[in-house]
Protein backbone atom coordinates (compact mmCIF):
# COMPACT_ATOMS: atom_id res chain seq x y z
CA UNK A 1 0.00 0.00 0.00
CA UNK A 2 1.08 3.86 -0.56
CA UNK A 3 2.71 5.08 2.47
CA UNK A 4 0.75 8.16 2.54
CA UNK A 5 -2.57 6.66 1.53
CA UNK A 6 -2.02 4.31 4.58
CA UNK A 7 -0.96 7.20 7.13
CA UNK A 8 -3.92 9.16 5.81
CA UNK A 9 -6.27 6.48 6.79
CA UNK A 10 -5.17 6.06 10.26
CA UNK A 11 -4.86 9.63 11.12
CA UNK A 12 -8.87 9.51 9.79
CA UNK A 13 -9.33 6.20 12.55
CA UNK A 14 -7.70 7.90 15.25
CA UNK A 15 -10.03 11.23 14.64
CA UNK A 16 -12.92 9.31 14.43
CA UNK A 17 -12.39 6.74 17.04
CA UNK A 18 -11.19 9.91 19.96
CA UNK A 19 -9.90 6.82 21.63
CA UNK A 20 -12.82 6.71 23.45
CA UNK A 21 -14.98 4.43 21.05
CA UNK A 22 -13.73 1.64 19.18
CA UNK A 23 -14.59 -0.45 15.82
CA UNK A 24 -14.40 -4.12 16.71
CA UNK A 25 -12.86 -5.08 13.50
CA UNK A 26 -9.76 -2.86 15.21
CA UNK A 27 -10.17 -4.13 18.45
CA UNK A 28 -7.45 -6.56 20.36
CA UNK A 29 -9.91 -8.80 22.14
CA UNK A 30 -8.59 -12.33 22.48
CA UNK A 31 -11.66 -13.87 23.83
CA UNK A 32 -11.93 -17.57 24.41
CA UNK A 33 -14.59 -20.06 23.48
CA UNK A 34 -13.36 -22.81 25.96
CA UNK A 35 -12.58 -22.28 30.04
CA UNK A 36 -9.25 -21.95 30.70
CA UNK A 37 -7.72 -24.92 32.94
CA UNK A 38 -5.83 -22.40 35.54
CA UNK A 39 -9.15 -20.67 36.25
CA UNK A 40 -11.24 -21.76 39.74
CA UNK A 41 -13.34 -18.81 39.87
CA UNK A 42 -15.81 -17.02 38.07
CA UNK A 43 -13.92 -13.41 37.63
CA UNK A 44 -10.74 -15.24 36.51
CA UNK A 45 -12.16 -17.59 34.31
CA UNK A 46 -14.20 -14.93 32.79
CA UNK A 47 -11.83 -11.62 32.90
CA UNK A 48 -9.75 -14.32 30.90
CA UNK A 49 -12.29 -15.88 28.51
CA UNK A 50 -13.47 -12.30 27.57
CA UNK A 51 -9.58 -11.05 26.35
CA UNK A 52 -9.31 -8.68 29.40
CA UNK A 53 -6.41 -10.58 31.31
CA UNK A 54 -3.11 -12.74 30.50
CA UNK A 55 -1.03 -14.60 32.56
CA UNK A 56 2.49 -14.45 31.76
CA UNK A 57 3.70 -16.62 34.90
CA UNK A 58 2.23 -17.43 38.14
CA UNK A 59 0.56 -15.02 39.86
CA UNK A 60 2.13 -12.03 36.86
CA UNK A 61 -0.92 -10.66 34.73
CA UNK A 62 -0.89 -8.19 31.60
CA UNK A 63 -4.33 -6.24 31.53
CA UNK A 64 -5.30 -6.15 28.02
CA UNK A 65 -6.97 -3.14 25.82
CA UNK A 66 -10.67 -4.01 27.52
CA UNK A 67 -9.36 -5.21 31.20
CA UNK A 68 -6.98 -2.03 30.56
CA UNK A 69 -9.80 0.43 30.10
CA UNK A 70 -11.33 -0.85 33.56
CA UNK A 71 -8.16 -0.81 35.27
CA UNK A 72 -8.22 2.92 34.61
CA UNK A 73 -12.13 3.42 35.67
CA UNK A 74 -11.17 2.21 39.06
CA UNK A 75 -7.81 4.37 39.52
CA UNK A 76 -9.83 7.09 38.16
CA UNK A 77 -12.94 6.39 40.82
CA UNK A 78 -9.88 6.07 43.60
CA UNK A 79 -8.12 9.21 42.53
CA UNK A 80 -11.48 11.43 42.46
CA UNK A 81 -12.35 10.24 46.29
CA UNK A 82 -8.82 10.67 47.18
CA UNK A 83 -8.39 14.37 45.70
CA UNK A 84 -11.95 15.21 47.04
CA UNK A 85 -10.30 13.88 50.67
CA UNK A 86 -7.68 16.27 50.39
CA UNK A 87 -4.98 13.92 49.43
CA UNK A 88 -2.48 14.94 47.66
CA UNK A 89 -0.95 12.20 44.14
CA UNK A 90 2.32 11.57 43.91
CA UNK A 91 4.46 8.73 42.47
CA UNK A 92 7.35 7.04 43.53
CA UNK A 93 9.40 4.27 42.58
CA UNK A 94 8.84 0.63 42.67
CA UNK A 95 12.36 -0.60 43.60
CA UNK A 96 13.80 0.41 47.35
CA UNK A 97 16.84 -0.12 49.20
CA UNK A 98 17.32 -2.46 51.80
CA UNK A 99 18.77 -0.01 54.35
CA UNK A 100 15.36 1.84 54.48
CA UNK A 101 13.60 -1.34 55.40
CA UNK A 102 16.45 -3.02 57.77
CA UNK A 103 15.38 0.56 60.06
CA UNK A 104 12.13 -0.69 60.66
CA UNK A 105 13.05 -4.17 60.89
CA UNK A 106 10.98 -5.26 57.67
CA UNK A 107 13.32 -6.49 55.61
CA UNK A 108 13.39 -9.19 58.08
CA UNK A 109 9.86 -9.62 59.20
CA UNK A 110 8.36 -9.81 55.22
CA UNK A 111 10.48 -12.73 55.00
CA UNK A 112 10.25 -14.57 51.80
CA UNK A 113 7.25 -12.50 51.06
CA UNK A 114 9.79 -9.63 49.66
CA UNK A 115 11.00 -9.96 46.26
CA UNK A 116 14.92 -8.71 46.42
CA UNK A 117 17.30 -8.07 44.07
CA UNK A 118 20.77 -6.59 43.69
CA UNK A 119 22.14 -3.94 41.52
CA UNK A 120 25.55 -4.28 40.09
CA UNK A 121 27.54 -3.10 43.02
CA UNK A 122 26.18 -5.97 45.27
CA UNK A 123 23.55 -3.67 46.76
CA UNK A 124 20.59 -4.70 47.85
CA UNK A 125 17.41 -3.54 46.96
CA UNK A 126 13.63 -4.67 47.40
CA UNK A 127 10.22 -4.49 44.59
CA UNK A 128 8.49 -2.67 47.25
CA UNK A 129 5.39 -4.63 48.89
CA UNK A 130 4.33 -1.83 50.52
CA UNK A 131 5.28 1.95 50.94
CA UNK A 132 5.21 3.13 54.86
CA UNK A 133 9.12 3.51 54.87
CA UNK A 134 9.70 4.84 51.36
CA UNK A 135 6.86 7.81 52.38
CA UNK A 136 8.03 8.03 55.64
CA UNK A 137 11.50 9.04 54.69
CA UNK A 138 10.58 10.91 51.76
CA UNK A 139 8.42 13.47 54.24
CA UNK A 140 11.33 13.03 56.68
CA UNK A 141 13.41 16.52 57.21
CA UNK A 142 10.78 18.36 54.59
CA UNK A 143 7.67 18.55 56.42
CA UNK A 144 9.35 20.18 59.63
CA UNK A 145 6.66 22.31 61.45
CA UNK A 146 3.29 21.39 62.87
CA UNK A 147 1.78 23.85 60.77
CA UNK A 148 2.33 21.60 57.60
CA UNK A 149 0.33 19.21 59.09
CA UNK A 150 -1.65 17.26 58.16
CA UNK A 151 -0.65 15.83 55.33
CA UNK A 152 -2.04 13.21 53.34
CA UNK A 153 0.31 11.68 50.01
CA UNK A 154 -0.71 8.86 47.91
CA UNK A 155 0.50 6.70 44.67
CA UNK A 156 -1.56 4.44 42.10
CA UNK A 157 1.80 1.99 41.79
CA UNK A 158 2.23 -1.26 41.47
CA UNK A 159 3.43 -3.59 44.08
CA UNK A 160 5.00 -6.70 44.39
CA UNK A 161 4.56 -9.98 46.88
CA UNK A 162 6.11 -13.34 46.22
CA UNK A 163 2.85 -14.65 47.59
CA UNK A 164 2.73 -18.28 49.29
CA UNK A 165 0.25 -19.09 46.96
CA UNK A 166 -0.38 -16.90 44.17
CA UNK A 167 -4.02 -18.13 42.91
CA UNK A 168 -7.65 -16.75 40.94
CA UNK A 169 -5.64 -14.58 38.77
CA UNK A 170 -5.43 -11.18 40.27
CA UNK A 171 -7.11 -11.52 43.41
CA UNK A 172 -3.90 -12.92 44.89
CA UNK A 173 -1.55 -12.38 42.31
CA UNK A 174 2.93 -11.12 42.86
CA UNK A 175 2.63 -7.98 40.83
CA UNK A 176 -0.65 -6.49 41.39
CA UNK A 177 -1.70 -2.60 40.94
CA UNK A 178 -2.16 -0.53 44.89
CA UNK A 179 -3.70 2.44 45.57
CA UNK A 180 -1.67 3.48 48.51
CA UNK A 181 -2.12 6.67 50.96
CA UNK A 182 -0.34 7.64 54.41
CA UNK A 183 -1.42 10.42 56.18
CA UNK A 184 1.24 12.16 58.75
CA UNK A 185 -0.55 14.41 61.85
CA UNK A 186 0.86 15.94 64.62
CA UNK A 187 -1.07 13.55 67.67
CA UNK A 188 -3.23 10.53 67.65
CA UNK A 189 -6.46 13.03 67.82
CA UNK A 190 -5.30 14.34 64.08
CA UNK A 191 -4.43 10.58 63.17
CA UNK A 192 -8.09 9.40 63.99
CA UNK A 193 -9.00 12.34 62.08
CA UNK A 194 -7.27 11.75 59.18
CA UNK A 195 -8.46 7.75 59.51
CA UNK A 196 -11.78 8.71 59.65
CA UNK A 197 -11.91 11.00 56.29
CA UNK A 198 -10.14 7.97 54.63
CA UNK A 199 -13.08 6.05 55.76
CA UNK A 200 -15.41 8.11 54.21
CA UNK A 201 -13.60 8.40 51.37
CA UNK A 202 -13.37 4.50 50.86
CA UNK A 203 -17.24 3.73 51.34
CA UNK A 204 -17.79 6.68 48.75
CA UNK A 205 -15.08 4.75 46.13
CA UNK A 206 -16.72 1.30 47.06
CA UNK A 207 -20.62 2.73 46.65
CA UNK A 208 -19.36 4.28 43.36
CA UNK A 209 -18.20 1.09 42.36
CA UNK A 210 -21.29 -0.64 42.77
CA UNK A 211 -19.84 -3.38 45.78
CA UNK A 212 -21.98 -5.07 48.38
CA UNK A 213 -19.14 -4.82 51.11
CA UNK A 214 -18.41 -4.48 54.90
CA UNK A 215 -16.25 -2.59 57.30
CA UNK A 216 -14.35 -5.11 59.65
CA UNK A 217 -12.23 -4.74 62.47
CA UNK A 218 -9.03 -5.70 61.46
CA UNK A 219 -5.62 -7.41 62.51
CA UNK A 220 -2.72 -5.26 62.44
CA UNK A 221 -0.65 -7.87 60.90
CA UNK A 222 2.48 -6.92 59.27
CA UNK A 223 1.39 -3.03 58.64
CA UNK A 224 1.66 -2.44 62.76
CA UNK A 225 -0.14 -0.01 64.84
CA UNK A 226 -3.26 -0.72 66.92
CA UNK A 227 -6.54 0.16 65.05
CA UNK A 228 -7.13 -1.40 61.65
CA UNK A 229 -10.38 -1.79 59.46
CA UNK A 230 -11.06 -3.88 56.16
CA UNK A 231 -13.17 -2.91 53.47
CA UNK A 232 -14.89 -6.83 52.22
CA UNK A 233 -16.53 -7.04 49.16
CA UNK A 234 -19.01 -9.97 49.62
CA UNK A 235 -18.38 -13.10 47.71
CA UNK A 236 -17.94 -17.08 48.38
CA UNK A 237 -15.28 -17.05 46.74
CA UNK A 238 -13.42 -14.48 48.80
CA UNK A 239 -10.63 -15.96 50.87
CA UNK A 240 -11.42 -13.36 53.25
CA UNK A 241 -13.86 -14.52 56.36
CA UNK A 242 -16.09 -12.72 58.26
CA UNK A 243 -17.49 -12.98 61.33
CA UNK A 244 -20.29 -10.36 62.05
CA UNK A 245 -23.63 -9.47 64.20
CA UNK A 246 -27.38 -9.26 62.42
CA UNK A 247 -28.27 -7.39 66.05
CA UNK A 248 -24.97 -4.93 66.77
CA UNK A 249 -22.76 -3.68 63.98
CA UNK A 250 -19.75 -6.14 65.10
CA UNK A 251 -17.74 -7.29 62.65
CA UNK A 252 -14.03 -8.65 62.26
CA UNK A 253 -11.91 -10.79 60.55
CA UNK A 254 -11.73 -14.19 61.17
CA UNK A 255 -7.92 -13.30 62.10
CA UNK A 256 -8.75 -10.78 64.39
CA UNK A 257 -12.71 -11.40 65.73
CA UNK A 258 -12.35 -12.44 69.60
CA UNK A 259 -13.69 -15.74 70.96
CA UNK A 260 -15.70 -15.23 74.17
CA UNK A 261 -17.50 -17.66 76.10
CA UNK A 262 -18.01 -18.72 79.80
CA UNK A 263 -16.95 -22.42 81.12
CA UNK A 264 -18.51 -24.21 83.63
CA UNK A 265 -16.02 -25.08 87.02
CA UNK A 266 -17.98 -25.84 89.94
CA UNK A 267 -17.27 -29.16 89.62
CA UNK A 268 -14.70 -30.69 92.03
CA UNK A 269 -11.01 -31.96 90.87
CA UNK A 270 -10.80 -36.08 90.37
CA UNK A 271 -7.47 -37.49 90.77
CA UNK A 272 -5.18 -37.86 88.03
CA UNK A 273 -5.37 -40.92 85.55
CA UNK A 274 -3.28 -42.18 83.49
CA UNK A 275 -5.09 -44.08 80.54
CA UNK A 276 -3.57 -46.85 77.77
CA UNK A 277 -4.68 -45.65 74.51
CA UNK A 278 -2.88 -47.26 71.83
CA UNK A 279 -3.60 -45.89 68.66
CA UNK A 280 -6.09 -43.54 69.37
CA UNK A 281 -4.45 -40.31 68.52
CA UNK A 282 -7.18 -38.15 66.88
CA UNK A 283 -10.08 -35.93 68.59
CA UNK A 284 -13.08 -38.17 67.21
CA UNK A 285 -10.90 -41.29 67.77
CA UNK A 286 -10.33 -39.89 71.51
CA UNK A 287 -14.03 -39.10 71.62
CA UNK A 288 -15.09 -42.61 70.94
CA UNK A 289 -12.85 -44.04 72.73
CA UNK A 290 -13.35 -41.92 76.21
CA UNK A 291 -17.35 -41.85 75.02
CA UNK A 292 -17.22 -37.83 76.14
CA UNK A 293 -17.61 -34.68 73.94
CA UNK A 294 -14.53 -33.18 72.13
CA UNK A 295 -15.19 -30.05 74.55
CA UNK A 296 -13.64 -31.80 77.63
CA UNK A 297 -10.39 -32.54 75.92
CA UNK A 298 -7.12 -30.17 75.96
CA UNK A 299 -5.69 -30.21 72.84
CA UNK A 300 -1.95 -29.43 72.53
CA UNK A 301 -0.75 -28.31 69.41
CA UNK A 302 3.12 -27.96 68.77
CA UNK A 303 4.94 -25.10 66.24
CA UNK A 304 8.16 -24.04 66.12
CA UNK A 305 8.04 -20.37 66.35
CA UNK A 306 11.23 -18.25 64.95
CA UNK A 307 13.30 -21.26 65.80
CA UNK A 308 11.98 -21.90 69.20
CA UNK A 309 10.03 -24.72 70.51
CA UNK A 310 5.64 -23.44 71.38
CA UNK A 311 3.04 -25.72 72.86
CA UNK A 312 -0.33 -24.10 72.59
CA UNK A 313 -3.12 -25.43 74.46
CA UNK A 314 -7.03 -24.81 73.70
CA UNK A 315 -9.97 -26.54 74.39
CA UNK A 316 -10.29 -29.74 72.59
CA UNK A 317 -13.16 -28.59 70.59
CA UNK A 318 -11.64 -25.32 69.27
CA UNK A 319 -9.51 -24.37 66.17
CA UNK A 320 -5.89 -22.37 67.08
CA UNK A 321 -6.06 -18.85 65.34
CA UNK A 322 -2.46 -18.40 64.36
CA UNK A 323 -2.78 -15.16 63.96
CA UNK A 324 -3.25 -14.29 67.65
CA UNK A 325 -0.47 -16.63 68.78
CA UNK A 326 1.97 -14.72 66.37
CA UNK A 327 0.92 -11.17 67.66
CA UNK A 328 1.36 -12.70 71.31
CA UNK A 329 4.85 -14.05 70.31
CA UNK A 330 5.48 -10.78 68.58
CA UNK A 331 6.37 -12.81 65.10
CA UNK A 332 6.02 -12.88 61.90
CA UNK A 333 3.50 -15.65 60.10
CA UNK A 334 6.09 -16.81 58.85
CA UNK A 335 8.18 -17.52 61.09
CA UNK A 336 5.06 -19.88 62.31
CA UNK A 337 5.62 -23.84 61.17
CA UNK A 338 3.85 -26.58 62.34
CA UNK A 339 6.33 -28.93 65.02
CA UNK A 340 8.02 -31.90 62.88
CA UNK A 341 8.01 -35.32 64.53
CA UNK A 342 11.25 -35.32 65.51
CA UNK A 343 10.76 -32.13 67.35
CA UNK A 344 7.99 -33.21 69.35
CA UNK A 345 9.41 -36.42 70.25
CA UNK A 346 12.07 -34.26 71.65
CA UNK A 347 10.30 -32.35 73.80
CA UNK A 348 6.85 -34.50 74.64
CA UNK A 349 9.09 -38.23 74.84
CA UNK A 350 6.13 -39.78 72.74
CA UNK A 351 5.01 -39.87 69.11
CA UNK A 352 2.63 -37.31 66.95
CA UNK A 353 -0.96 -37.24 68.81
CA UNK A 354 -0.03 -37.63 72.62
CA UNK A 355 1.18 -34.32 73.31
CA UNK A 356 -0.38 -32.78 76.67
CA UNK A 357 1.07 -30.01 79.15
CA UNK A 358 1.78 -32.22 81.67
CA UNK A 359 5.33 -33.72 82.45
CA UNK A 360 6.99 -32.28 79.60
CA UNK A 361 10.56 -33.40 78.93
CA UNK A 362 12.16 -30.63 76.77
CA UNK A 363 12.25 -26.79 76.49
CA UNK A 364 9.23 -25.35 75.60
CA UNK A 365 7.18 -22.28 75.83
CA UNK A 366 3.66 -23.40 76.89
CA UNK A 367 0.77 -21.43 76.12
CA UNK A 368 -2.39 -21.98 77.77
CA UNK A 369 -5.95 -20.36 76.52
CA UNK A 370 -7.31 -18.68 79.55
CA UNK A 371 -10.49 -21.18 78.94
CA UNK A 372 -8.12 -24.13 80.05
CA UNK A 373 -7.94 -22.48 83.56
CA UNK A 374 -11.01 -22.29 84.38
CA UNK A 375 -12.06 -26.09 82.56
CA UNK A 376 -12.08 -29.50 84.98
CA UNK A 377 -11.11 -32.59 84.75
CA UNK A 378 -9.52 -32.52 81.21
CA UNK A 379 -8.58 -35.59 78.97
CA UNK A 380 -4.93 -34.68 77.51
CA UNK A 381 -2.11 -36.91 75.96
CA UNK A 382 0.22 -37.91 78.48
CA UNK A 383 3.64 -37.23 76.83
CA UNK A 384 4.11 -40.79 76.44
CA UNK A 385 2.92 -42.65 73.70
CA UNK A 386 -0.11 -44.70 73.67
CA UNK A 387 -1.52 -43.05 76.91
CA UNK A 388 -3.62 -40.06 77.73
CA UNK A 389 -4.05 -38.58 81.00
CA UNK A 390 -7.64 -38.07 82.54
CA UNK A 391 -8.63 -35.29 84.69
CA UNK A 392 -6.03 -33.04 84.60
CA UNK A 393 -6.78 -29.80 86.09
CA UNK A 394 -4.99 -26.46 85.56
CA UNK A 395 -3.25 -25.30 88.68
CA UNK A 396 -2.84 -28.59 90.26
CA UNK A 397 -1.12 -30.38 87.56
CA UNK A 398 0.34 -27.75 85.29
CA UNK A 399 0.61 -23.94 84.72
CA UNK A 400 1.88 -22.40 82.03
CA UNK A 401 1.61 -18.37 80.37
CA UNK A 402 -2.09 -18.09 80.38
CA UNK A 403 -3.42 -16.15 77.38
CA UNK A 404 -6.29 -14.21 76.96
CA UNK A 405 -7.66 -15.62 73.42
CA UNK A 406 -5.78 -18.43 71.20
CA UNK A 407 -8.90 -19.61 70.16
CA UNK A 408 -10.27 -18.98 66.21
CA UNK A 409 -14.13 -17.67 66.10
CA UNK A 410 -16.70 -19.89 64.80
CA UNK A 411 -20.12 -19.73 63.59
CA UNK A 412 -22.54 -19.46 66.90
CA UNK A 413 -19.83 -17.74 68.78
CA UNK A 414 -21.07 -14.92 71.53
CA UNK A 415 -20.98 -11.53 69.60
CA UNK A 416 -18.03 -9.74 72.09
CA UNK A 417 -19.84 -6.57 71.88
CA UNK A 418 -23.63 -7.01 72.25
CA UNK A 419 -24.05 -11.05 73.16
CA UNK A 420 -25.82 -12.18 70.36
CA UNK A 421 -24.86 -15.08 68.50
CA UNK A 422 -21.90 -14.43 65.50
CA UNK A 423 -22.68 -15.16 61.45
CA UNK A 424 -19.81 -15.90 58.90
CA UNK A 425 -19.59 -14.77 55.51
CA UNK A 426 -16.86 -14.75 53.08
CA UNK A 427 -15.58 -11.78 51.78
CA UNK A 428 -12.28 -10.32 49.35
CA UNK A 429 -10.40 -7.53 50.99
CA UNK A 430 -10.54 -4.91 48.38
CA UNK A 431 -9.03 -2.43 50.68
CA UNK A 432 -7.48 -2.01 54.05
CA UNK A 433 -6.87 1.33 56.69
CA UNK A 434 -4.51 1.59 59.42
CA UNK A 435 -3.89 3.60 62.42
CA UNK A 436 -0.32 3.68 62.59
CA UNK A 437 0.79 5.73 65.30
CA UNK A 438 4.42 6.46 65.61
CA UNK A 439 5.16 2.74 64.58
CA UNK A 440 7.36 3.89 61.29
CA UNK A 441 8.20 7.83 62.48
CA UNK A 442 10.30 6.89 65.09
CA UNK A 443 12.85 4.09 64.18
CA UNK A 444 13.21 6.41 61.01
CA UNK A 445 13.49 9.34 63.53
CA UNK A 446 10.75 11.32 60.86
CA UNK A 447 9.55 14.46 63.56
CA UNK A 448 8.53 17.70 63.16
CA UNK A 449 8.34 20.72 65.65
CA UNK A 450 5.29 21.22 67.43
CA UNK A 451 3.99 24.65 68.71
CA UNK A 452 6.16 24.79 71.38
CA UNK A 453 9.24 24.43 69.58
CA UNK A 454 9.24 20.12 70.75
CA UNK A 455 10.51 18.02 68.33
CA UNK A 456 8.25 14.97 67.72
CA UNK A 457 7.75 11.87 65.62
CA UNK A 458 4.69 12.06 62.98
CA UNK A 459 1.29 10.30 64.21
CA UNK A 460 0.80 8.11 60.66
CA UNK A 461 -1.62 6.48 58.86
CA UNK A 462 -1.89 4.24 56.13
CA UNK A 463 -4.58 3.43 53.48
CA UNK A 464 -4.51 0.95 50.89
CA UNK A 465 -6.47 -0.54 48.03
CA UNK A 466 -6.30 -3.20 45.65
CA UNK A 467 -7.12 -1.72 42.67
CA UNK A 468 -6.77 -5.07 40.28
CA UNK A 469 -8.07 -7.29 42.96
CA UNK A 470 -10.98 -4.67 42.90
CA UNK A 471 -12.08 -5.32 39.23
CA UNK A 472 -12.34 -9.07 40.20
CA UNK A 473 -14.53 -8.31 42.90
CA UNK A 474 -16.90 -6.03 40.34
CA UNK A 475 -16.47 -9.36 38.76
CA UNK A 476 -17.21 -11.85 40.95
CA UNK A 477 -20.57 -9.52 42.13
CA UNK A 478 -21.70 -8.98 38.64
CA UNK A 479 -21.76 -11.80 36.48
CA UNK A 480 -23.47 -14.98 35.18
CA UNK A 481 -23.09 -18.03 33.54
CA UNK A 482 -22.37 -15.95 29.95
CA UNK A 483 -20.26 -13.64 31.12
CA UNK A 484 -19.42 -10.26 32.99
CA UNK A 485 -22.15 -7.95 33.71
CA UNK A 486 -20.30 -4.63 33.90
CA UNK A 487 -22.08 -2.05 36.34
CA UNK A 488 -22.05 0.91 33.96
CA UNK A 489 -19.45 3.47 35.47
CA UNK A 490 -16.77 0.79 35.24
CA UNK A 491 -17.85 -1.15 32.17
CA UNK A 492 -14.87 -0.69 29.30
CA UNK A 493 -17.40 0.90 27.10
CA UNK A 494 -21.27 2.09 27.95
CA UNK A 495 -22.68 0.40 24.71
CA UNK A 496 -22.05 -1.95 21.89
CA UNK A 497 -23.67 -1.74 18.75
CA UNK A 498 -23.79 -4.89 16.93
CA UNK A 499 -24.58 -4.79 12.94
CA UNK A 500 -26.19 -8.29 12.47
CA UNK A 501 -24.72 -8.45 8.91
CA UNK A 502 -21.69 -6.46 8.50
CA UNK A 503 -21.97 -7.22 4.77
CA UNK A 504 -25.00 -5.34 4.22
CA UNK A 505 -25.20 -1.90 3.56
CA UNK A 506 -27.99 -0.44 5.05
CA UNK A 507 -27.56 -2.39 8.37
CA UNK A 508 -23.70 -1.32 8.58
CA UNK A 509 -24.88 2.61 7.69
CA UNK A 510 -27.53 2.45 10.37
CA UNK A 511 -24.95 1.18 12.91
CA UNK A 512 -22.07 4.02 12.14
CA UNK A 513 -25.00 6.52 12.31
CA UNK A 514 -25.63 5.13 15.75
CA UNK A 515 -21.89 4.80 16.63
CA UNK A 516 -20.95 8.66 15.62
CA UNK A 517 -24.06 10.08 17.29
CA UNK A 518 -23.89 8.35 20.20
CA UNK A 519 -19.79 9.37 20.53
CA UNK A 520 -21.05 13.00 19.48
CA UNK A 521 -22.65 12.43 22.64
CA UNK A 522 -19.44 11.59 24.73
CA UNK A 523 -20.79 7.52 25.35
CA UNK A 524 -18.13 5.27 24.99
CA UNK A 525 -19.31 2.86 22.24
CA UNK A 526 -18.44 -0.40 20.26
CA UNK A 527 -19.17 -0.87 17.13
CA UNK A 528 -19.23 -4.44 16.23
CA UNK A 529 -18.53 -4.29 12.74
CA UNK A 530 -16.67 -7.59 12.22
CA UNK A 531 -17.16 -10.05 9.74
CA UNK A 532 -18.78 -12.89 12.03
CA UNK A 533 -21.61 -14.84 12.42
CA UNK A 534 -24.54 -13.11 14.56
CA UNK A 535 -24.09 -15.87 17.10
CA UNK A 536 -20.48 -15.76 17.71
CA UNK A 537 -21.40 -11.39 18.09
CA UNK A 538 -23.98 -12.43 20.92
CA UNK A 539 -21.75 -14.91 23.11
CA UNK A 540 -19.29 -12.06 22.62
CA UNK A 541 -21.27 -9.48 23.99
CA UNK A 542 -22.21 -11.05 26.39
CA UNK A 543 -19.10 -12.58 27.58
CA UNK A 544 -17.18 -8.75 27.63
CA UNK A 545 -20.49 -7.84 29.43
CA UNK A 546 -21.00 -4.19 27.75
CA UNK A 547 -24.26 -2.96 29.64
CA UNK A 548 -25.73 -1.17 27.03
CA UNK A 549 -26.67 -3.06 23.88
CA UNK A 550 -28.24 -1.77 20.37
CA UNK A 551 -28.58 -4.59 17.41
CA UNK A 552 -28.82 -3.59 13.99
CA UNK A 553 -30.65 -6.12 12.10
CA UNK A 554 -32.97 -6.85 9.55
CA UNK A 555 -35.66 -3.37 10.11
CA UNK A 556 -32.43 -1.29 9.74
CA UNK A 557 -34.41 0.09 6.12
CA UNK A 558 -36.93 1.07 8.76
CA UNK A 559 -34.53 2.93 10.98
CA UNK A 560 -35.69 0.41 13.93
CA UNK A 561 -32.95 -1.84 16.11
CA UNK A 562 -33.12 -3.93 19.33
CA UNK A 563 -32.53 -2.51 22.73
CA UNK A 564 -31.79 -4.42 25.53
CA UNK A 565 -29.37 -4.12 28.84
CA UNK A 566 -26.59 -6.94 29.60
CA UNK A 567 -28.05 -7.28 33.00
CA UNK A 568 -31.69 -8.84 32.17
CA UNK A 569 -31.45 -9.02 28.34
CA UNK A 570 -35.35 -8.11 27.95
CA UNK A 571 -35.28 -6.51 24.10
CA UNK A 572 -37.53 -4.30 22.66
CA UNK A 573 -37.74 -2.37 19.48
CA UNK A 574 -37.63 1.07 19.17
CA UNK A 575 -36.61 3.99 16.76
CA UNK A 576 -33.26 4.72 16.40
CA UNK A 577 -34.29 8.46 17.59
CA UNK A 578 -34.98 7.09 20.71
CA UNK A 579 -31.89 5.86 21.49
CA UNK A 580 -30.29 9.01 22.78
CA UNK A 581 -33.13 9.81 25.24
CA UNK A 582 -32.59 5.98 26.57
CA UNK A 583 -29.24 5.46 27.10
CA UNK A 584 -29.07 9.17 28.30
CA UNK A 585 -31.49 7.51 31.21
CA UNK A 586 -29.64 4.67 31.75
CA UNK A 587 -26.85 7.20 32.84
CA UNK A 588 -29.34 9.20 34.75
CA UNK A 589 -29.60 5.71 36.99
CA UNK A 590 -26.08 5.29 37.14
CA UNK A 591 -25.42 8.47 38.59
CA UNK A 592 -23.01 9.49 35.36
CA UNK A 593 -23.13 12.65 33.70
CA UNK A 594 -23.94 12.40 30.04
P1 LIG B 1 -4.20 -10.27 52.04
O1 LIG B 1 -4.61 -10.42 53.48
O2 LIG B 1 -5.30 -10.54 51.08
O3 LIG B 1 -2.92 -10.98 51.71
P2 LIG B 1 -2.97 -7.88 52.84
O4 LIG B 1 -3.76 -7.60 54.05
O5 LIG B 1 -1.64 -8.49 52.96
O6 LIG B 1 -3.86 -8.75 51.83
P3 LIG B 1 -2.52 -5.07 52.44
O7 LIG B 1 -1.10 -5.02 52.84
O8 LIG B 1 -3.55 -4.60 53.38
O9 LIG B 1 -2.86 -6.56 51.94
O10 LIG B 1 -2.64 -4.36 51.02
C1 LIG B 1 -3.66 -3.43 50.67
C2 LIG B 1 -4.58 -3.98 49.62
O11 LIG B 1 -3.86 -4.49 48.50
C3 LIG B 1 -5.39 -5.17 50.09
O12 LIG B 1 -6.53 -4.74 50.80
C4 LIG B 1 -5.73 -5.87 48.79
O13 LIG B 1 -6.88 -5.28 48.21
C5 LIG B 1 -4.54 -5.59 47.92
N1 LIG B 1 -3.65 -6.77 47.85
C6 LIG B 1 -2.82 -7.22 48.80
N2 LIG B 1 -2.16 -8.31 48.39
C7 LIG B 1 -2.58 -8.54 47.12
C8 LIG B 1 -2.26 -9.52 46.14
N3 LIG B 1 -1.36 -10.46 46.38
N4 LIG B 1 -2.88 -9.47 44.94
C9 LIG B 1 -3.78 -8.51 44.67
N5 LIG B 1 -4.12 -7.56 45.56
C10 LIG B 1 -3.53 -7.56 46.77
MG1 LIG C 1 -4.75 -6.04 54.50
Amino acid sequence: MNCELFIEQIYELKEEEGGDSMRMSNLYMPTLREVPAEAEIPSHKLLLRAGMIRKLVSGIYSYLPLGYRVIRKIENIVREEMDNAGAQELLMSAIQPKELWEATGRWHDFGPEMFKLKDRHDREFCLGPTHEEYFTSLVKGEVKSYKQLPLNLYQIQTKYRDEKRPRFGLMRSREFIMKDAYSFDADEEGMRKSYEIMWKAYEKIFDRLKLKYKVVLGDSGAMGGNVSHEFMALSEVGEGVIAYCEHCDYAATLEKASVIYKVENDVEELPLEKVHTPGVTTIEELERFFGINASNFAKAVVYKAAGYPVIAVIPGDRELNETKLCNYLKIAEHELEMANEDLIKEITGANKGFTGPVNLKGEVRLLIDSRITKMKNLVTGANETDYHLKNVNYGRDFTGEVVDDLLLVREGDICPKCGETLKMERGIEVGNIFQLGTKYSKPLNATFLDENGIEKPFVMGCYGIGISRTMMAVVEQYHDDDGIIWPLIVAPYHVIVTVINSKNSEQMELGERIYSELMAHGVEVLLDDRNESAGVKFKDRDLIGIPIRITVGKKAGESIVEYSLRKDKEKKEVHVNEIIRLVEEEFEKAGLKF
